[in-house]
Parts: structure tokens; sequence; C-alpha cells
């Protein structure tokens, strides 16, 4: 197998920043004078479109390194800067900084796309030329996308709500080891042996059981030959490369898609993502060690959304989820979708904190909580039983059937345009803050009220954030 290249591509970065060419010291040197540097996660703290993008945009601006560690493209986060609209899908958020950005072995890659959001960017004037993808991440083909579409299908009523990006079949492959990894693109020989295997089984699947069109060995082949001419420098040995960066004392984000209640072993099952977005699977998904994190921050919205199918316990009925929505413009990055609409529920949120080992959290949107005069705040639940928790339900059918008690927290009625300080915000916004931070027992760090990334109030002063 060819050799990755780019693995010292961290010294090259971290040169740059210091204004010097790389390699101009040897790296025992740097390594004794800096000294390891912790690492950061973040991480969605509901069911993902937290408004993750923004968070890593903004915290980027003092990082060397930001990582994806889970998930594909059915992830999309979106970032406003000096008023252009970036949907971003594989690429992690940093990249609009000139960061060098990791895809993780943790993730799923679809080829095409991924060369589509490159070529994207580069059209726009952003540098792609900071993306290094893990040789251990696993392709996404078109079958996955067609036995995706087909699933849901035939699940009808039953179906989870997937994007039918294939990111589900994809895991299931690598789960089965029967998957195509990125570092089969190195040689075209290995892959096209690798879609003629795949072909065989799948090809089967596709025409029995989905009565979908087979797919050709020769044009896939050269389909994906054309993308591998494409991604190959891309490439690379990101563990070991993120694990210099840290060592050069370097700051790495490690940037999660989707959100807790999405996760595979914890999340609401079988409503939820095949992979882990939770903080804890960020060491594995990007090759470090746990210990070399340490400060996780949460991102929830002020209210809740969730897309897709699944019990949701403060879904709002009425009117005013669609002024939720209009005013939160909670329509899907990726499918354009309407997301179901729901007030803040501190059970989940209490749940989200256990999960990750929130060290801080992150409140966004809190300028979308503006129009309304009273703000339910769920707290506990009701439980079929009759009784009450603030924990969340460990069984499935306690929680379908959990009934929301709500707090009725002030609204405060006027715009939160401008504020730059907690002192800016009125009484009730800040009110609104401290009664989720009293109740999950963590610090709220940071409050963004605007999609645009100077639209952040962070009470502890920004520096803090991920200091
Ligand atoms: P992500 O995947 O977690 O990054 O979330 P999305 O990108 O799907 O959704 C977040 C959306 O909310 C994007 O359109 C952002 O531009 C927008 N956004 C982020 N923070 C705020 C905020 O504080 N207020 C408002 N009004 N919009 C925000």
């Amino acid at each position: 197998m060819p050799a990755f290249e780019n693995t010292g591509a961290t010294e090259d970065a971290a040169s740059r920043r210091r204004g010097r060419p790389g390699g101009t010291r040897p790296h025992s040197e740097r390594s004794s004078k800096l000294g390891p540097m912790p690492a950061t996660v973040i991480v969605g703290a509901q069911w993902g479109d937290e408004g993750k993008g923004k968070i890593v945009d903004l915290l980027a601006q003092d990082s060397d390194v930001v990582c994806r560690y889970q998930g594909g493209p059915n992830a999309g986060h979106t970032i406003v800067r000096d008023g252009e609209t970036f949907k971003l899908h594989h690429v992690p958020s940093g990249i609009l900084s000139g960061k060098l950005c990791v895809v993780g072995a943790g993730c799923v890659v679809d080829p095409g796309l991924l060369v589509a959001e490159l070529d994207g960017l580069e059209e726009r004037g952003v540098s792609t030329a900071g993306v290094r993808v893990s040789g251990n991440a696993h392709l996404i083909m078109p079958w996955h996308v067609a036995i995706d579409s087909a699933s849901e299908r035939r699940l009808g009523k039953l179906q989870i709500g997937t994007t039918r990006r294939g990111i589900g079949p994809a895991y299931a492959d690598k789960a089965a080891r029967i998957g195509i990894r990125v570092q089969d693109i190195l040689d075209p020989k290995i892959l096209r042996q690798k879609f003629e295997t795949a072909l065989a089984e799948k090809n089967v699947l596709l025409e029995r059981m989905h009565s979908v069109e087979p797919l050709e060995v020769e044009e896939l082949a050269e389909r994906m030959e054309e993308c591998a001419v494409r991604l190959r420098p891309s490439v690379a040995d990101t563990s070991l490369l993120v694990d210099r960066a840290l060592r050069e004392g370097q700051r790495v984000l490690l940037e999660g898609a989707q959100g807790t209640l999405l996760d595979l072993d914890h999340g609401t099952y079988p409503f939820v993502t095949s992979s882990n977005p939770l903080a804890g699977a960020a060491a594995t998904g990007v090759g470090i060690g746990p210990t070399r994190i340490d400060r996780v921050l949460g991102v929830a919205k002020a209210y809740v959304t969730r897309v897709g199918e699944g019990p949701f316990p403060t879904e709002i009925q009425g009117p005013e989820e669609e002024r939720v929505r209009d005013l939160g413009a909670e329509y899907g990055t990726t499918t354009g979708r309407e997301r179901r609409c729901g007030w803040l529920d501190l059970v989940a949120l209490r749940f989200a904190v256990r999960l990750n080992g929130m060290t801080s959290l992150v409140l966004t949107k809190l300028d979308v909580l503006s129009a309304f005069a009273e703000i339910p705040v769920c707290t506990r639940y009701r439980l079929p039983d009759g009784t009450e928790t603030a924990e969340f339900p460990a069984h499935q059918s306690d929680f379908h059937h959990a009934e929301p008690v709500y707090e009725s927290l002030p609204g405060w009625r006027t715009t939160l345009d401008g504020a730059e300080s907690l002192a800016d915000l009125p009484a009730a916004a800040r009110g609104y803050v401290s009664f989720v931070e009293k109740w999950l027992g963590v610090e709220v760090s940071l409050i963004s009220v605007g999609a645009e990334r100077e639209r952040v109030v962070a009470p502890h002063g920004l520096a803090s954030v991920a200091e």
C-alpha cells in the first residue's frame, strides 16, 4: 500500500503560523519546550442542528486544527460569514478560517460529494489546501445510497427519517468488515477489486430485494477514479497528525456532528444516527487517547428542534410551533425539510450534560425566543405511572409516554440585536440563562444571539471559552 502523504502537515501549519518555513526546528526541541496541549470537543447537546457550525467557526479563530470525528454528509453546518452563507457537509467548519481541517477515521465519506464540496469552496475563494482525510475513514458508495433510499421506502410508516445519503448502510458495512476505506482509493487496482467483490453481493440485494438497477463495475471504477485523483493528496495519517499538533502545543478542536440524543448507543434508538456523536467518541473517531481531551463544550439551542421521526416530549402543539420555526428558520441544511420545534427540555439537557461530561454549555438562538411573552421550560417528565422525574428515562416506553412538566419563565419581548455583554441583555433573558445554568449545574460560557459570527455574548470573556 502506498505511504500516506501529508503526515507532517501540522509542522508546516505551525511553522506558517509562527512565520517560519516548515521543519526549521527539530521536533524533539519543539515538544520539550511546549509540551502537550489538551483538545476541546464541541458536541451537540440535543437532536443536532444546535448551531455548532457557528460556534466551531468562532472558536476556530484561535485554534490550529479542527477535526470532524464521526458522521457523514447528512450533517450540514450553516455558517454566515460577512453576509455570505456557507453550507458545509463533510469539511470541518474551520476551513473558512484557513485552518488545518481533519476528517477523522470515525467519519464516512462520500467521495463525489466531498469533491463537489471542495470545488464549491474553492470557487468561492476558500482554500481547501488544509483538508486532510483519514485513510481509515470509510467510503459511502453508490450502493449505500441506493439501499438507504430503498429501505426507507420499504419501511413506509416505520421509516427512521434518514437523509438517504447512504450513511447508515456504509456504517453497517464497516461493522460487518466489508467496507471500502478512503485508503483504498490510493491504489486503483485494489479499488477495482473491492468494487468487483462488493458488487457481486450488492447487485443481488439491489435487484432482488429493492428492485433497483444493478451497478456496473466499469462505470463505477471510472467515476471513482476521477474523485480519487482529486482526493489522493488529502489522504493522511490523521491520528499521527493530530497527536503531533497536540505535542507541539497547538490547539485542536474536535467537532461533533448531529447531537447527543441521536447517539447510536445512548440516543432515542432506533430514531438515531448510525455513529456516536457523544464527546467520548471524539477520541476514537480521531485516533487520540481520552486523556488528551479535557474540555467539552455542549451546544444547545434555547429551545429544541428535531428532524425526522421519533418521540419528542416538548414538541409544541399549535401555532406557536410554526412561529418558532419561522423565526428560527428551522429547515434542514441538507434536505430543506421542516424541523419539528419544541420548548427547551432540561430533562434531556441534563442527560446530555451527564453523557458528555460537559464542562460548559453554549446556548444558541436566544434571539428566536424574543417574540414570546411567556416561555415554557420543561424541568421534569411525568411518567405513565404518575410519578415525576428530572432524569431522562432509561426505558424507551417511559420516554415515549413522558409528559413534559413546564415552568413558565417571563419573556423579554425586545430585540437582542447589538448585545455584546451580559449586561446588554434584558433582565428576563439573563434570568432565562441563569435558570438553565442552575438547573443543569453547568456554566453557560457563550450565548448566541444571531446567526453572524460576532453575535455572541461571552459572560466570562471569549478567551475563557476554550482556554
Ligand atoms: P449545526 O449543524 O449544529 O451547525 O446547526 P445548523 O447549521 O443546522 O443550524 C443552525 C442555524 O442557525 C444556521 O442557519 C445558523 O446560521 C443559525 N444560527 C446559529 N446561531 C444562531 C443564533 O444565535 N441565532 C439565530 N437566529 N440563528 C443562529
